[in-house]
């Protein structure tokens, strides 16, 4: 079982990767970037837990491609989250990892998950080096890893931004993506 903040179903390659996936938040972060976007997921306490049975009947009921592991630090959760993906892998579905680790910090576990991966997003994010301009990373120091699988020579997109609005069923909105200026102020005042 990993423990998650949330999950939800996305279409969105400039963000989460291609086709239709499952992309979920892993509770708990060690490695605290500055201006990371998603301190409140931080804390390893509270969270649901998500078994590979979930997941699974979750991809085959959906039709989707695979998941998308974000956090979060998906592998400050490796030893209960390498099982997920193999058997995510085993049933012919793509997984795409968003790390902070780079791989020469990564031993055992999770060093297993990135050989596994089909996309790795890897790096801290760096405020100094922030840009919203880039397909799936935050900051130009971050680096993006197609070493295997279905998505061997993707090509990466980068040059424009996408911001994912999404209201949940209290009516409360929350945006996703990287945030221009404009689309920063707006939610300011959402
Ligand atoms: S690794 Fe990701 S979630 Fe963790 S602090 Fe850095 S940007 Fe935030």
């Amino acid at each position: 079982m990993i423990n998650i903040q949330r999950m939800m179903l996305v279409d969105n390659e400039h963000l989460y990767g291609p086709g239709k996936r499952l992309l979920t938040y892993l509770k708990g972060c060690s490695i605290h970037c500055e201006g990371c976007i998603n301190p409140h997921l931080w804390s390893f306490d509270g969270g649901t837990p998500l078994s590979s049975d979930d997941i699974l009947k979750i991809l085959l009921d959906n039709n989707l491609d695979g998941v998308t592991l974000h956090g979060g630090e998906p592998l400050d959760q490796a030893d209960e989250l390498l099982k997920i993906v193999k058997d995510i892998k085993a049933n012919g579905k793509t997984v795409i990892l968003f790390t902070g680790y780079i791989k020469k910090e990564l031993t055992g576990n999770r060093l297993k998950i990135w050989n596994l991966a089909d996309i790795v997003v890897a790096g801290r994010f760096q405020l100094k080096k922030r840009n919203v301009y880039l397909q799936f990373r935050g900051s130009t120091n971050q680096r993006v890893y197609t070493h295997k699988g279905k998505y061997k020579n993707y090509k990466l997109k980068d040059g424009y931004t996408t911001a994912m609005f999404t209201i949940d069923e209290n009516g409360d909105m929350d945006v996703n993506g990287f945030l221009t200026e404009d689309i920063a102020e707006l939610m300011k005042n959402k």
